[in-house]
């Protein structure tokens, strides 16, 4: 049974959901003003862990939603400054709307290129008004908010134990207020937060806003997320994920107005956080020059896969130190236990499952690696012990390669780490390519070997090389 750490508890707990055999997830998206970088795709690769984990190994159906908030975080989690997407807007001289679709599909694309598999859920808060606005409804209704000229706010102090969920003191979740920015004064408790915000005084000019009971103006950001998930998981969920960043604001929030507007205890039965990623050392940050995208490591000759086994050696709760050095390193054990895996020359059967009630018949030998590496994933997703076990078993002496290959290729379901294709570097192969390729493919089955090199070198004239593998093709700029 899988184990995992419990951030409100504090305790490493057996994972028991709700229902018998459905786990309902929801992890707190990007805020898409700005470029992921590196830090979000550790964040990301961890959930699509933990994930294919409970998929995978525990046998779960997973549903998995994940929210983009594309309206109403501002400039810090407390709720004063200027909205993040109508700074990012003004700075590139576009709409509101057309920045938040630029980096959702930049984000989503950064994603992919990690190899995480997408929510079964992508929502937008913009989408969902009505529902945050009938959550605010009852929030009021049960005595929890209050109405100021400014903003409809959550009252902290009607809620028991907000001061101490998840061991942050009320004092910590006010050092988000800054003091230059200007405070609403008819706000009853400084820690009180936005449940909704007005269109006037300093935000009579907000671009994105919506009618409510309590006038034109837009969702505080906290909301969206109970909304969100309780739309599509229901009132009470399993597991819920996000960035230590959530531990101090966004999450006891979330949990103060989810469970107020409800009256069930406890919103969220699992609490999943993942650690920051520093860059040599030091917090990523603009004025260093060390905040990095995806797209930078692939730009310096890496996979997006190395990438990922970077963030699999690293444990989730446990801060990861990026440098390039470190990255060189992981990228040589990457390509390592690829080169091993596809040198396993063996084809077909060897992907029938090896885990749970529906597993194949395993050799004894088998059964032993196999138990290894569900014991490493199930004790707090222990990845780095999990691919030291994909490791030795590829190194071991009794067990065939037939067997080699069907367990790695079934704890590579859970790495995610595409051991089995030969291309995994993200190349921009033309079309035109691409159909010569094939071509060459089909003229090879069927053996005419000098139409097939002929095609060979019309592919080099346009710049790229094919090699061939006994299982497929990999194509490769020269
Ligand atoms: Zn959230």
């Amino acid at each position: 049974m899988l184990k995992i750490f419990n951030s409100l508890s504090k305790n490493i707990e057996e994972f028991k959901p709700i229902k018998l055999g459905e786990v309902g997830m929801y992890a707190c998206g990007p805020t898409v003003y700005d470029y992921p970088h590196i830090g979000h795709g550790r964040k990301y690769v961890n959930d699509d862990v933990l994930k294919r984990v409970l998929e995978v190994v525990e046998g779960y159906k997973v549903e998995h939603v994940q929210n983009i908030t594309d309206v109403g975080h501002l400039v810090s989690d407390a709720d004063e400054g200027e909205d993040k997407l109508e700074k990012g807007a003004k700075k590139a001289g576009k709409t509101v709307w057309e920045v938040a679709q630029e980096f959702t599909d930049y984000f989503l694309k950064e994603m992919d290129s990690l190899n995480i598999i997408r929510p079964d859920i992508e929502c937008k808060a913009t989408d969902h008004i009505p529902e945050q606005v009938e959550l605010i409804k009852k929030i009021i209704e049960n005595g929890y908010g209050y109405d100021t000229a400014e903003a409809v706010y959550f009252d902290v102090t009607k809620f028991e134990d907000y001061g101490k969920l998840f061991g942050q003191s009320l004092e910590d979740k006010l050092v988000g207020v800054r003091e230059e920015v200007v405070t609403d004064n008819s706000k009853k408790h400084p820690a009180d937060f936005a449940l909704w915000f007005k269109r006037v005084g300093k935000y009579a000019d907000h671009v994105m806003h919506w009618e409510s009971p309590w006038g034109d103006g837009f969702p505080g950001w906290h909301i969206e997320c109970s909304a969100m998930s309780m739309k599509y998981l229901g009132e009470q969920i399993d597991l819920h994920t996000g960035g230590e960043d959530h531990l101090s604001i966004h999450h006891p929030n979330e949990i103060a107005q989810s469970e107020a507007a409800t009256g069930k205890k406890p919103f969220v039965k699992y609490w999943f956080h993942s650690l920051f990623l520093a860059v040599d050392g030091k917090k990523m940050s603009k004025s260093l020059g060390n905040v990095y995208k995806v797209a930078d490591i692939v730009e310096k000759g890496f996979s997006p896969m190395a990438l990922r086994y970077y963030y699999l050696s690293a444990h989730y709760r446990k801060q990861m130190n990026f440098s390039w050095e470190g990255m060189e390193g992981v990228s040589n054990s990457y390509k390592k236990l690829k080169k091993e895996f596809l040198s396993l020359r063996v084809e077909g059967g060897q992907d029938k499952n090896v885990f749970g009630k529906n597993a194949v018949e395993l050799s004894g030998r088998e059964t032993y690696f196999r138990d290894e590496f569900v014991n490493a994933v199930e004790n707090d997703l222990n990845m780095s012990e999990a691919l030291a076990v994909a490791r030795a078993v590829l190194k071991d002496d009794i067990l065939s390669s037939f067997e080699k290959r069907r367990l790695v290729e079934n704890f590579d379901k859970v790495f995610g780490l595409k051991l089995s294709e030969h291309d995994d570097m993200p190349i921009e192969v033309p079309a035109e390519v691409t159909e010569l390729v094939n071509k060459r493919e089909e003229m090879r089955k069927s053996k005419q070997w000098a139409e097939s090199d002929s095609l060979r070198l019309e592919i080099e004239k346009l710049g790229y090389k094919v090699s061939d593998f006994f299982d497929g093709v990999k194509v490769e700029k020269i």
